[in-house]
């Protein structure tokens, strides 16, 4: 079992079962939302997540032109978890959320068409230049 929250610790996610896939993503939209260079994702079923705490919503249209709703926390901005119209029984969650060391490395490395030119992750994780969706 893990656990995610935000900065503040007002918004928390018990997460009942393993990640079923770890990704990174350097889509300029993951960029924006994080701050940084890229994100690192986890990706749960749905019913597998419990969510404690208020979330205020971002909705943005993914570049296959579904909706993607991000959820952040209202006090102190961290975005915690995001749910797509196109894949609905799955959850993401931040692994930067999550603050383990020991978390499983991403196997997948999504949108390499816009990834920062010095990050490199191995030859183990396979990479994409857009999504996979
Ligand atoms: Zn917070
Ligand atoms: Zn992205």
């Amino acid at each position: 079992m893990a656990n995610a929250q935000c900065a503040c610790g007002a918004l928390r996610l018990t997460m009942r079962e393993p990640a079923k896939l770890v990704a990174a993503c350097h889509c300029l939209a993951c960029q924006r939302r994080t701050g940084t260079a890229f994100s690192v994702n986890a990706f749960y079923a749905s019913e597998a997540v419990e969510i404690a705490g208020a979330t205020t919503e971002f909705t943005r249209i993914s570049d296959s032109g579904r909706n993607v709703h991000m959820h952040f926390c209202p006090a102190c901005g961290s975005t915690v978890y995001w749910k797509a119209d196109a894949a609905p029984a799955i959850i993401g969650v931040a692994v930067g959320a999550i603050a383990d060391p020991a978390f499983p490395a991403p196997t997948l490395s999504v949108f390499e068409k816009s990834k920062h030119h010095w990050v490199s992750f191995g030859e183990e994780v396979e990479c994409f230049q857009t999504s996979l969706i």
